[in-house]
């Protein structure tokens, strides 16, 4: 689809991972791991492109990196080379064309071959689309990131690094990236550091990885996270940072570590299981429910339900059980079947809950139809009260920035204050951990506007990187894995 009006950026959204090697033979293997321990990012599509110093070779597919690169697939022995990187999409609806939205991107430019990966979103794009479209850019995606590669190719600038920088310039938004050309591994951040990027070593190959639990899988170390608005470019002859942009303020996504990222990572040198931990903690400190267990809403609130129940010394027990085998594909063969679909994820275990006054732990309410029907559970499942406690701040605004969250019209704390909610989602309580409570978890003080901050856009409404107007409130992304 190709969007060229400046309000619809409705086909833009892309909330994904990235990954990228340089320096081993085995560079799309590696890729294909880091790719893996990288799936809870995006699910939709996988892809890889390799450079061997000649050629660039590509496998683009739909369905999860297994899928596509997994034992028993040809497509590794073919993509060759010392160079890879590789993507990972984040679900989005169908699309008739859906091949030509998988990244990474390549395209022979008149330097020679560019390749391109991008986890984030652009808040100009429409615009930047429109105007590339009139002056006889032809796109073949419907993807954000494509404008890049356009700004890149236009560029007046010699080298391929200062084509990028003047691309980037152009461009507004949050961005992590990786790209391949003339035998280099160029890394970036935007430059308020919104998405993560972090650079590690295996040996004498270097990798570059939304996440650190995609450095483990491949036997290599930590190095850094880049810095916002830094530059690496890895060659044979080793690395070299740039800072094309103006130092500013690091305003991190704190998303990340309430749900996005795995709690193995750590991201920006902080654990993401621990500031789970801390945030259920300091949500207790706040608001102690009366009750006899702690149930966590698996897998994403379970380490902060472990914090709260520590804290409150109140009994954890696993009183829902997740199934992980359900598939965004698997096809309800009856209404009834539609009807009870939350059965398929999420199971009640009578067993610890019957009798019991229990408090539910999740990272978030979105639309309020997990809650909904997970209280629904625990009461059929014979627990005496329900109170649900939530490990982040009502989500009262959509994310511009790469994660995908609904229209403020769907957002249900944007419509219901914290009683309304409650009585909606039918819990016998209801608390969400503060804004200042969550920044105390993280180590911070406080929310403090003139200190250490991240982007929480979507709780407070503070857009760190401007939006075209009419964005506020409108919905930026497309479909979603939930
Ligand atoms: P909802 O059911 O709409 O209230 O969504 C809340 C649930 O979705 C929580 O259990 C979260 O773990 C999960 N969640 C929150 N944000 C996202 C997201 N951006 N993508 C997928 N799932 C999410």
């Amino acid at each position: 689809m190709v969007t060229t009006n400046p309000f619809d950026d409705d086909h833009l959204q892309e909330e994904c991972a990235v990954f990228g090697i340089f320096g081993t033979d085995e560079a799309s293997i590696n890729t294909a791991l880091g790719l893996h321990a990288l799936q809870h990012r995006g699910q939709e599509a996988a892809g890889i492109v390799s450079f061997d110093g000649k050629t660039f070779f590509a496998h683009r597919g739909l369905g999860h990196v297994g899928e596509n690169f997994g034992a028993g697939s040809s497509h590794i022995a073919n993509l060759v080379g010392h160079v890879a990187i590789g993507h990972n999409r984040y679900s989005t609806s169908g699309n008739s064309n859906a091949l030509l939205e998988i990244q990474p991107f390549s395209s022979e430019l008149a330097f020679g071959g560019f390749a391109l990966a991008h986890n984030g979103n652009l808040t100009n794009a429409a615009r930047l689309r429109s105007s590339l479209v009139e002056t006889g850019s032809l796109f073949q995606s419907s993807s954000d990131t494509e404008i890049i590669v356009h700004l890149v190719a236009r560029s007046h600038q010699d080298t391929v690094t200062d084509r990028l920088i003047d691309a980037l310039k152009q461009i507004e938004g949050a961005y992590s990236l990786v790209c391949v050309a003339k035998d280099m591994l160029i890394g970036v951040r935007d430059p308020l550091g919104v998405r993560p990027l972090v650079l590690g070593k295996q040996g004498d190959a270097y990798v570059l990885a939304s996440e650190s639990c995609a450095l483990d899988i491949v036997g290599a170390e930590i190095v850094r996270d880049l810095d916002p608005g830094e530059m690496v470019v890895i060659t044979k002859a080793g690395i070299k940072s740039i800072k094309p942009f103006p130092a500013k303020q690091s305003r991190f996504c704190i998303f990340e570590y309430i749900y996005f990222a795995r709690p193995d990572s750590v991201l920006e040198g902080r654990g993401v299981y621990h500031a789970r931990k801390a945030i259920g903690a300091e949500l207790a400190n706040e608001s102690r429910a009366d009750a006899d267990l702690v149930v966590p809403v698996p897998d994403s609130g379970v380490p902060a339900a472990l914090g709260y129940a520590e804290a409150a010394k109140i009994p954890f027990e696993l009183g829902i059980i997740r199934n992980h085998y359900i598939g965004r594909t698997f096809i309800q063969p009856t209404q009834q079947g539609r009807n009870d679909s939350v059965k398929m994820k999420h199971n009640a275990n009578p067993a610890t809950v019957r009798g019991k006054r229990v408090v539910l732990v999740d990272d978030s309410i979105v639309r309020g139809t997990t809650s909904r029907k997970i209280v629904a559970m625990m009461r059929a499942a014979g627990a005496t009260e329900v109170h649900m406690r939530i490990a982040s701040p009502p989500t009262t605004n959509p994310c511009f920035y790469g994660v995908d969250t609904p229209d403020k019209d769907q957002l249900i704390a944007a419509k219901l204050d914290i009683d309304a909610i409650a009585k909606e989602i039918g819990a016998d309580s209801l608390a969400f951990i503060s804004i200042d409570g969550l920044y105390r978890a993280m180590g911070e003080g406080g929310r403090n506007p003139d200190g250490p901050q991240f982007c929480d856009a979507c709780f407070t409404g503070d857009y760190p990187i401007k939006l075209a107007s009419g964005l506020s409130g409108k919905r930026v992304s497309h479909g979603n894995s939930r």
